[in-house]
């Protein structure tokens, strides 16, 4: 690995101070937070990231998770994946946050990894983290040896032309139907960031993935107060039962009244660019009939878009299978 310097600020302003000079979240930056460090050692070990600096966040007070006075949830930063997804709150409030988190990775990992952490890891495409092969996410302008080569595991749907990766995250598919919103602090003062605005589909430039500006530090994620009677699910398919990443995956918050969905919110991991979250799906759903005929036509709207690369068309097929079995089991649940 590469020398680099390590810096611990003690608050919030010092840390995006150290980081404000360069691009910090997005490829190639110099600067660059370190929290969990389980995607970043990674990708530093493979000469993937080089950055010269690293500034250490897990000494600012950004590790709580606490009720806000609107009734939803304030998950801090450096809060761990595995001390989110057992707090009795998101048990109780946010079980579709709980089931992803625990569906993701081995619990060491969990362990380590926080919640920013997870919004911001990398693609696993094989081509992103072997520095021997041209990526344009990794060096810009060099090609996407995916589109013609190994691409089984890559997106269907909001790709494009320079980059067919898809994003990794459980977590990120459950905040998307939580509709959450992530909160940023950086040199200009502070924004929120509505959850499906915060990742951005790759176009022509797939090196930029998130909203973030140079110095921003993500400090917390809220989540909205719960929706009372709705039943939630996160079901994940992968080649093998633990310690591996989503071909397809489903998160869904349904509520039903009188056999009628009257409220949906439906989203896809796996399959996408971007954490995806469906409003064909939820659209086709609402005002119907919550049964497997209905779960199905939802399914097939989520995927009409989907444009398959030439290893991974069963993805198609099988992301509908997931999201209708998520419904059918949430419902029922
Ligand atoms: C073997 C393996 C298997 C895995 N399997 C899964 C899986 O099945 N499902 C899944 O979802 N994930 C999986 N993961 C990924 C894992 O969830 C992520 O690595 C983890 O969530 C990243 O969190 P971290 O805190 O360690 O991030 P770090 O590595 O510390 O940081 C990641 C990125 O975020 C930036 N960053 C961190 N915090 C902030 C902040 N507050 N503000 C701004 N920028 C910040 C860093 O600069 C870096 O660019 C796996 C990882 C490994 C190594
Ligand atoms: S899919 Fe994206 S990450 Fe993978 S090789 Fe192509 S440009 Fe790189």
């Amino acid at each position: 690995m590469h020398t680099f310097e390590f810096v611990r600020p003690k608050d919030s302003a010092g840390a995006i101070r150290a980081a404000a000079t360069t691009k910090t979240a997005q490829q190639g930056a110099d600067v660059r937070f370190v929290a969990g460090g389980t995607t970043l050692l990674d990708l530093m070990k493979l000469n993937v990231e080089t950055p010269a600096r690293l500034v250490d966040i897990n000494r600012l007070p950004l590790g709580r998770v606490e009720a806000t006075p609107d009734g939803g949830l304030k998950i801090g930063a450096t809060v761990r994946n595995s001390d989110l997804a057992h707090h009795p709150t998101v048990q109780r409030d946010y079980a579709v946050l709980s089931q992803a988190i625990l569906a993701g990775a081995s619990a060491q990992l969990r362990n380590m990894a926080t919640t920013a952490g997870n919004l911001l890891q990398r693609t696993r495409c094989v081509y992103f983290r072997d520095t021997a092969m041209p990526c344009n996410k990794r060096d810009p302008g060099t090609g996407c040896p995916a589109i013609t080569g190994s691409n089984r595991t890559l997106a269907i749907l909001g790709t494009s032309e320079s980059c067919i990766a898809s994003n990794p995250s459980d977590m990120n598919v459950a905040m998307a139907v939580l509709e959450a919103t992530v909160h940023v602090q950086g040199p200009k003062g502070s924004r929120a960031v509505p959850i499906g605005e915060f990742h951005v589909l790759p176009g022509r430039t797939p090196q930029r993935e998130t909203v973030l500006e140079p110095g921003d530090l993500i400090t917390h994620v809220t989540l909205p107060p719960p929706i009372a009677g709705s039943k939630q699910l996160y079901l994940k398919l992968r080649d093998r039962a633990s310690y591996e990443f989503a071909l397809a995956s489903a998160a869904v918050v349904i509520t039903v009244a009188g056999g009628k969905v009257t409220r949906a919110r439906v989203a896809l991991g796996g399959v996408g660019a971007k954490p995806w979250r469906s409003p064909e799906a939820e659209a086709a759903l609402v005002g119907q009939m919550a049964n497997a005929t209905n779960f199905r036509n939802a399914a097939e709207a989520a995927l009409r878009g989907a444009k398959p690369q030439s290893e991974n068309a069963f993805k198609i097929e099988l992301a509908k299978r997931c999201l209708t079995h998520a419904l059918q089991t949430a419902v029922t649940s």
